[in-house]
This record gives C-alpha cells, structure tokens and sequence, in this order.
C-alpha cells in the first residue's frame, strides 16, 4: 500500500504544480539557441519569439549559448530548472548526431521533453566564389582533383553543416577538412571574405547570399526545388541522386517541466506556426512549415527517436574526433 504522508505530498506538489501552471508565465521566458547570433537557428528562433510572446503575454528572450556543436547550450537547458521559463532550441545536429558523437553527460531522450516540431529546410552546397566551378559536376571534378581537401566550415562537430558534410563525404568519397565555427553565421561570413572553400549549409543561412550572387549555390538537398532559389538545381537533378536531407528543429524543456506548461508552450509555438506574417518570414528563407498532425510534443517525441536510429549508424560509422 503506498505510504499516506507520500501519497499527502504527492498530492501537495500536484497542486502546486497546477497553480504554477495557472499563472504561468508570470515573467519572461529564456530560449537558449545553442549557436550564434545572426545563423539561421537564431534567426528561425527569433521570429517564432516575437510571436509566441503573444499568446503567453510575456516577453522570450534569446540566450545564445554556443560552443562544441550546440551541445553546451543543450547542456544549459537540461541543467535549468523544469519551470517553463527556460527553454532550449534545438535541431537535428543538436538533440540527434550530438548524442553518437559527444560524451555529453545528459540523454538527448531521458532528460529532456519534447515541446514542439519546428519548420525544416534543405541544405545547399555552397562555395566561395573563387572556387573554378560552375555545376556541382564540376565542383565534384575540382574537389576530387586536389592534392591536398578543401577547406568546408561547419558550426562544429555533430552541427547540421557538418552532418551535410560527412553525408557528403559519403555519397561522393571526396574528403573534406572541416573548419568549426560557433554558428554557420560567422562561417558564412568567411565563406563570403573566401576564407574557407565551402560550406554544405542550410538553405536559409546561405539563400540571401547565393541571391546576391556574393557566394555561389550549386544543389539544394532535397527532392524538389526550393522555390526561393529556383534556379538551383536539386541534387537529383546536379547528379547526386538521393543525397537528400533536411535539418528540421524543435523545442524542448528540462524533463519533469508541468505537462500544462509544456502544452501552453507549445499553444504558444503553433499559433506563431499558425501566423500568416510568420508563415511568410520563414517561408522567404526557404523554411518549410511542419505537417499539422506533427505538432503535438509525442510527434517531437517519436521523431527524434526516429531520427537517432537513422542517423546515429552513419554518424558513428564516420567515428569522428571530438578534443
Ligand atoms: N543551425 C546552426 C546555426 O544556427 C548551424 C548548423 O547546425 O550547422 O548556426
């Protein structure tokens, strides 16, 4: 039989996590976005803020917390208190690749709740504008003729941009040295200066520069064409059939966060989803919106556990080298 004085403040810490609930939130909330300023997580994270802090009534904040592939700032999150008021971006690099490449002292699973699925995109190869490539045909025949491998930035190890690069690596057997930087934002920028040789990057990082003709695009990862940068060729069509992939984001909280907060967080998220204003933001950086049926924190839940057994083999199959 369970012991009264249990069952009595069982009941007490239920309570008062309902009225937590009820008021909740009564100050404002920290995003942590484990990459910086400026990058396309950042970038993403602000625009969905601004909006969600319509619904709560109170004001998001955004803490970058960058370093080892996103994995300190995910650290932070788990670490915080589960109140609801922080919570922690993430993405396929950050609550997936991390956990087969980091000793990270947390379970991506276990000591996190899922919040919400946020919007995805394809990623685009995209090089400095020095390198003497046209097509991505011709970018593969540089790449492989060179003594020694071309430089691609990446915003760390078990990063999106860098999960593109090993994929790549994979697909073609070309070897890349990999450059880690904080975010893709301040890769990119070397990127632009011709610092680096290329980046495998997300679409809405790279798109305004491919736009602007500063760096170049050659093969967006996916089946179909991102309609913002129509002119770039999928890479099924480029010649890298089914080399397809899509960095997709989420939230999460610290697990053991009130089920009612976590379900006002997400409210809070899907009617920013919802906004036409924010739909069309996203959608000019190429963003692609979830499916309906997948905003619920189960779906977060069973996608990334989906997602892990998909890409944990490739990953640790790479056996990268972390200091
Ligand atoms: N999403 C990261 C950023 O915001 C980059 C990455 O994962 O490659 O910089």
């Amino acid at each position: 039989m369970r012991n009264p004085v249990v069952a009595v403040l069982a009941a007490l810490l239920a309570l008062s996590g309902s009225a937590r609930a009820d008021n909740f939130p009564s100050h404002p909330i920290t995003v942590i976005v484990p990459f910086s300023a400026g990058g396309p997580s950042d970038a993403m994270m602000r625009i969905l803020a601004e909006r969600m802090k319509v619904t709560l009534g109170e004001a998001i904040l955004v803490e970058n917390v960058t370093g080892a592939g996103g994995s300190l700032g995910v650290g932070r999150t788990v670490r915080s208190p589960p109140d609801g008021y922080t919570i922690g971006f993430g993405h396929l690099g950050t609550n997936v690749a991390n956990g087969a490449i980091y000793k990270l002292g947390y379970d991506l699973v276990a000591d996190l709740d899922p919040v919400v699925l946020l919007p995805s995109n394809p990623m685009i190869i995209v090089s400095k504008n020095a390198v003497p490539a046209k097509s991505l045909g011709e970018l593969l025949a540089w790449l492989k003729a060179r003594p020694t491998p071309a430089t691609a930035g990446t915003a760390g190890a078990g990063s999106g941009s860098h999960i593109a690069g090993l994929y790549f690596e994979n697909v073609t057997g070309i070897k890349l040295q990999y450059v880690p930087y904080r975010g893709t934002a301040p890769a990119l920028n070397d990127l632009v200066a011709g610092q680096i040789d290329l980046i495998v990057d997300q679409t809405s990082n790279s798109i305004n520069q491919v736009r602007a003709g500063t760096i170049r695009g050659y093969a967006v990862t996916d089946a179909k064409r991102v309609e913002q940068a129509s002119d770039i060729p999928t890479t099924d069509e480029a010649g890298l059939p089914g080399f397809h992939m899509t960095l997709w984001s989420g939230l999460w909280v610290p697990k053991d966060t009130p089920k009612d907060i976590i379900a006002k967080l997400n409210a809070a998220a899907v009617d920013a989803l919802n906004d036409r204003a924010v739909r069309k933001q996203l959608e000019s950086l190429g963003l692609q919106m979830p499916a309906t049926d997948q905003l619920t924190p189960e779906a977060l839940g069973a996608w990334q556990r989906a997602e892990i057994a998909k890409w944990w083999p490739m990953i640790k199959a790479a056996n990268v080298k972390v200091e």
